[in-house]
């Protein structure tokens, strides 16, 4: 196989001659667009390129992609092995329906997957995003005590997780500042703070007392690290501890991976830090390389053979028009070859190396609360107040990108989890930009 150069910047301008008006300009007359108050956000800067870990905008100005466009893009914008694999498929068989037909790349993919996820996975059921793997997740863990009779509507999730947007997902989540309009509407959540070194007992006793008074059908999780709450860490034991007494009283168990997967916490998965394997797992993001929307929910026999049955109604009646797409599932097989493959491996190691040395550079900083890094994550929280979407956290924003590297603060945490192909050169572009930050408050 012949991988793609790092270095690739022959990047020649796109925009045509034609385009009077800029992007950022014509964005505004129709378009609405995510996390976004229309009425007093800038104007959505206009992209043209992307290749490797950079970006480029419409006038031509480029950016180090830091977050690897929302955790996605790991192996690089435009990997011609991924863009070669989709459009081998696409000149093959574009799309069919994956309910009464099945095709190689879904098949192929199931057995690349079950390859490297925890041994206890047997069967993936596909989504096309990350909240519909949730949202599935959590309708085949009700319907699994439904159909064994047992009617359990409860569902046991951490403090501050985010989970997605869509109504089940958005329940779990407890980053729920925005949630507002909705909270009459949201399926019955109990919480529990994350493990840490000191808290455990604590925790034991409060998921304790839920379980006799609640019927709990299930306990839904970001393993490990916890993304949008500002990539903040916790115990593998206590979460192990966690799963293990979940297991114990016929809670089902749901690890959302979605952000974890494929190798950012340094092992493919976070679950293979854990002892007691997770019933559940949702997997969207860079599952496809950044290149598709499309998600698995995996799960293990015992939750898949709850659904078999002479009678019909006890299967899974759930669908996606787009379930399985075939695009997806090439982008996805292709980025599963290069996840371990020994270019993208010595790259995994060498960040992984590089924040650590770059955490004990500003260990002890007077403005640094606290800096961790797991895998490619490096995160920082400053010594500053500032809301989730608050003017400094724009300040800073605002920031990183004129010293052209995209770092998107998560309120006072700053942190990147750059993707695997980023350069040496490039990520020291990045630590210099986060020092810079430190001296602007
Ligand atoms: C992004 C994310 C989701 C939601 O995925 P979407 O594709 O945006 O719907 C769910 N859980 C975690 C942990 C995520 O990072």
């Amino acid at each position: 196989m012949k991988f793609p150069s790092l270095q690739d910047r022959e990047i020649e301008n796109s925009m045509s001659q034609t385009d009077l008006k800029k992007l950022s300009e014509r964005d505004k007359e129709h378009l609405w667009h995510p996390l976004t108050q229309h009425q007093t956000a800038a104007p959505r800067l206009g992209i043209n390129k992307a290749k490797g870990a950079l970006i480029w905008d419409e006038d031509g100005n480029e950016y180090i992609d830091g977050i690897a466009s929302w955790y996605t893009a790991m192996y690089g914008h435009c990997n011609p092995y991924i863009t070669d694999a989709i459009t081998k498929q696409m000149k093959t068989l574009d799309f069919v329906m994956f309910s009464g037909f099945t095709h190689r790349p879904a098949i192929e993919l199931s057995e690349r997957l079950i390859e490297i996820l925890p041994d206890n996975q047997e069967k993936l059921f596909f989504n096309d995003n990350g909240s519909t793997a949730i949202e599935a997740a959590i309708k085949m863990a009700l319907q699994y005590h439904h159909n064994r009779n047992d009617k359990k509507e409860t569902l046991i999730a951490f403090e501050n997780g985010f989970h997605g947007d869509t109504f089940g997902a958005m329940s779990a989540s407890g980053l729920s500042s925005y949630n507002g309009p909705f909270e009459d509407f949201l399926l019955k959540v109990e919480r529990i703070p994350v493990p840490q070194e000191d808290n455990l007992d604590e925790i034991l006793e409060r998921l304790r007392v839920i379980i006799e008074n609640n019927s709990c059908a299930a306990f839904i999780f970001e393993p490990l690290v916890q993304g949008a709450a500002g990539m903040k860490f916790h115990s593998a034991k206590g979460l192990d501890t966690l799963i293990q007494k979940c297991q114990e009283n016929g809670v089902l168990t749901i690890a959302d991976e979605i952000m974890t997967g494929f190798g950012k916490t340094g092992k493919n998965f976070a679950s293979d830090y854990l002892v007691n394997k997770p019933d559940i797992i949702c997997l969207s993001k860079a599952l496809t390389a950044g290149m598709f929307p499309l998600s698995i929910t995996s799960c293990t026999l015992q939750v898949y053979n709850a659904f078999l049955s002479d009678n019909t109604s006890k299967g899974f009646f759930h669908a996606h028009t787009y379930s399985a797409h075939p695009l997806g599932c090439a982008a996805a097989l292709a980025g599963v070859e290069l996840l371990n493959s020994p270019e993208i491996l010595e790259r995994r190691v060498a960040i992984e190396k590089a924040h650590k040395l770059f955490a004990s550079k500003l260990k002890g900083h007077q403005k640094i609360a606290e800096i961790r890094t797991m895998g490619v994550i490096l995160a920082i929280d400053l010594k500053i107040q500032t809301d989730r979407y608050g003017s400094l956290r724009d300040e800073l924003y605002d920031y990183f990108m004129s010293q052209g590297v995209n770092l998107r603060p998560l309120g006072n945490t700053i942190y990147t989890l750059p993707p695997y192909v980023v350069t040496d050169e490039q990520l020291q572009k990045i630590y210099d930009s986060m020092e810079a930050v430190l001296e602007l408050f």
